[in-house]
């Protein structure tokens, strides 16, 4: 990396999710078309939370609820493809600025004009010019896995407020506590990363729990993926309480919903199912937005990342709530979608021509979420040993634009018919619709465990197996596959090398924060190795052969 070019030129750099290019990413303008600006006060933001994190672990007691949330909500907001506001940044670092003064930490105090004027203090290129490339990374890495985690947890606190998920809280806050100083080792960073891991795994279980308490437990459902006629919204993102609240209020207006991307899983709770108006599903995952939201006869409701610049035919009709927020578009608080209802009112729907002229689509299965596959363990369990279930892979995470992507699908294609494939997160379409998996023997080959904080079903699964069938989770016939875009994947990949889950393929391509000298340690501790993306049958071939 061109360290001292990217100081010279005073500018920000950014290098947390895969498609991060060249000497920092946005130098002038992200693959994400994040600005250095944008950049400069989500570094501010993250720099706030460190110190509200140090004088959070010095003072317990005097912390409140909402300062932990706050805490947690400000790094949510960080997250890639999340919010590209700067006016909503800089209300968090107002908010995270008042609560240091609060807690008796005064001059951290910044505008904007003044986060971007100081970045040779505290940008990306300064970390690194000041603890080396395979450290900063390292520190990175803690960082994002935070960010991820925080995603998650805020969707419990819409849920259940902070108790659930208090302890995890904590445990983030104090990892955060620890990077303010400045002789962390490899090792120290290390057991950092693993301590988010941990943190995260708990938040997931709490998140899972407060599903499935709020929307009853998941189970298979076919999602139809055709059109309906008649006036309709599309949501987006992760929430499924703002989706909640968006089926409560527009099944007495008559207007039609569709999810999109992560809310597909949504069709497998049956307190979501049970509403007429949740009439399916349209398009694909984020990275196709630009070219599926033309198309949609409706307004678009952004509940949570993957957001990208609209394009100026649709913008209009574009609509965000929580803590996405783009420059232009309308913003929705508290659950209150009238405007997104009304906007639906006025456009035009889909018609009873559109639906004529569709193409006939099977639907697709979600809802195989642990509850659900486990109540077919002892089916599965069977056709282990009667050899007729060779092996059981995991393909999903992210899904992104970058090339070697196809890897996912070509592995998926290849795979032969005496296995099962667990999907889930965004990456499940780049899967889903490469061929018809049929089933074995009922058990369907392809398994959707749903959102990439439903991961823990797929690790609620394997730890299942593992103690039906007496074998250790690293040596069952398992492998797993995880394509990786931004931040939740890496907090997602850190519970999984908490947890000790070996053999872990990641791609297309290892993350850029992680140096070959970080790398080296994480392949000789928990041989984590990055997918062929040239020769997935190579790959497939080794895993069958029990080399995961
Ligand atoms: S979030 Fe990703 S695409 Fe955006 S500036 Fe950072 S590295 Fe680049
Ligand atoms: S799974 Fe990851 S890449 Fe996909 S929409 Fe969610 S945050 Fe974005």
């Amino acid at each position: 990396m061109e360290i001292e070019k990217l100081l010279d030129n005073n500018a920000s750099a950014c290098y947390q999710c895969e498609q991060a290019r060249g000497p920092g990413c946005n130098t002038f303008k992200g693959v994400c078309s994040k600005s250095p600006e944008t950049t400069a006060i989500q570094d501010h933001i993250t720099w706030l939370c460190m110190q509200l994190a140090a004088a959070a672990v010095q003072d317990r007691a005097k912390v409140t609820d909402e300062q932990l949330v706050l805490f947690n909500r400000a790094m949510f907001t960080t997250l890639t493809n999340v919010n590209f506001d700067d006016d909503a940044l800089m209300r968090y670092a107002e908010d995270l600025t008042a609560e240091l003064t609060a807690l008796g930490v005064n001059g951290v105090n910044k505008s904007a004009a003044e986060a971007v004027a100081t970045l040779k203090d505290y940008g990306l290129a300064h970390r690194i010019h000041k603890f080396g490339e395979t450290v900063a990374g390292l520190r990175e890495t803690v960082v994002y896995g935070i960010r991820g985690a925080a995603a998650y947890a805020d969707h419990v606190f819409v849920l259940e407020g902070l108790d659930p998920v208090r302890k995890e809280t904590w445990m983030n806050v104090e990892a955060m506590a620890e990077l303010n100083k400045d002789d962390l080792s490899v090792d120290a960073l290390l057991g950092l990363t693993l301590k988010v891991g941990e943190a995260n795994f708990g938040i997931m279980a709490a998140l899972d729990k407060a599903h499935n308490a709020a929307l009853g437990q998941p189970s298979f459902a076919p999602v139809n993926t055709r059109p309906v006629e008649g006036k309709c919204i599309l949501i987006t993102g992760h929430d499924m309480d703002d989706l909640h609240k968006l089926l409560e209020q527009c099944e007495a207006r008559g207007v039609n919903v569709f999810t999109h991307g992560e809310m597909i899983p949504a069709h497998a709770y049956p307190a979501l199912r049970k509403y007429k108006c949740l009439v399916g599903n349209y398009g694909t995952s984020w990275r196709n937005q630009r070219k599926e939201f033309p198309l949609f006869p409706g307004p678009v409701l952004f509940t949570t990342n993957c957001i990208m610049p609209p394009r100026e035919d649709y913008k209009h009709r574009v609509f965000t709530t929580g803590r996405v927020g783009f420059p232009g578009l309308t913003h929705v608080a508290n659950g209150e979608f009238e405007s997104v209802i009304a906007a639906a009112l006025e456009a035009p729907g889909y018609t009873k021509a559109d639906v004529e002229a569709a193409n006939a689509e099977s639907p697709l299965l979600v809802g195989a979420m642990h509850a659900e596959v486990l109540s077919h363990a002892g089916k599965v369990l069977e056709l282990i040993s009667a050899g007729k279930l060779r092996h059981i892979f995991f393909i999903g995470g992210c899904d992104g634009s970058t090339p070697g992507r196809n890897y996912f699908s070509d592995l998926a294609e290849a795979i032969p018919d005496d296995c099962l494939i667990l999907t889930g997160a965004c990456g499940r379409f780049r899967i889903n619709r490469v061929k018809d998996y049929g089933d074995i023997e009922g058990i369907p080959r392809l398994l959707d465990v749903g959102q990439c904080n439903d991961v823990f079903s797929a690790i609620k699964i394997a730890v299942a197996l593992s103690e039906a069938t007496g074998l250790a989770v690293n040596d069952l016939p398992l492998s797993l596959c995880v394509s990786w875009f931004e931040q939740k994947a890496v907090a997602v990949l850190l519970t999984l090398l908490h947890l000790g889950i070996r053999n872990i393929r990641l791609g297309p391509s290892l993350p850029r924060f992680l140096t070959p000298d970080a790398l080296a340690v994480l392949a000789d501790k928990f041989a984590l190795k990055p997918t062929n993306n040239k020769d997935a049958k190579g790959d497939l071939a080794d895993m069958l052969a029990g080399e995961h």
